[in-house]
């Protein structure tokens, strides 16, 4: 059978900084693909609070125990990277209904670049489904404590942010 990279899974996102809730979706997907990408999105309208290989350092050092996550960045349209990486599986959270919209419209899309691409979306864990990472950098910004909410390494990296570090 030819082999169509149908295993591989590609989880991309903003990441800026990755949370908890990114967390758990990552380790619980990575049960069910055998490789999973996480590919981090270089989007420069956002203007993101980690550069990209700030981004893709505090993920890599969040999941270095498990073996079948691979950490990467990104620029093009996904479905061009997904392409050069003969992946053909979307993962992404869903955490209320107020996500699916948006997600649907992600999702529909690029079915429509390509109907190779299959979406899977996995309900957040109920403790994380009021996580961002846009709340969690207004909790630091303001010094606040964020130590449920993200790994240790990006607790310690939103301190040296906001103590002008
Ligand atoms: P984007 O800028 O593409 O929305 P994010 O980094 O904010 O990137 O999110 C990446 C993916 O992770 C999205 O599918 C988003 O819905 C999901 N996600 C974000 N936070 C959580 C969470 N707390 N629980 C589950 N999924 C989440």
């Amino acid at each position: 059978m030819e082999d169509k990279g149908w295993k591989v899974a590609v989880y991309p996102g903003s990441f800026d900084p990755v949370t908890n809730g990114h967390l758990d979706i990552i380790r619980r997907a990575a049960k069910v693909f055998d490789k999973l990408i996480v590919a981090v999105l270089n989007n420069t309208s956002k203007n993101p609070l980690f550069t990209l290989e700030e981004r893709l350092e505090l993920l890599r050092q969040a999941t270095a125990d498990l073996p079948n996550v691979e950490i990467d960045g990104f620029r093009d349209l996904l479905i061009s990277y997904m392409k050069q990486k003969n992946a053909h599986l979307v993962v992404r959270g869903l955490r209320a209904v107020s996500d699916f919209e948006y997600e649907l419209q992600l999702a529909l899309n690029n079915r429509h670049l390509s109907e190779d691409i299959e979406t899977f979306f996995m309900p957040s864990t109920p403790q994380y489904s009021f996580l961002s990472s846009s709340i969690v950098k207004e909790i630091a910004r303001f010094h606040g404590p964020v130590s449920d909410l993200v790994p240790p390494e990006v607790e310690r990296a939103l301190t040296r942010k906001f103590s002008g570090g």
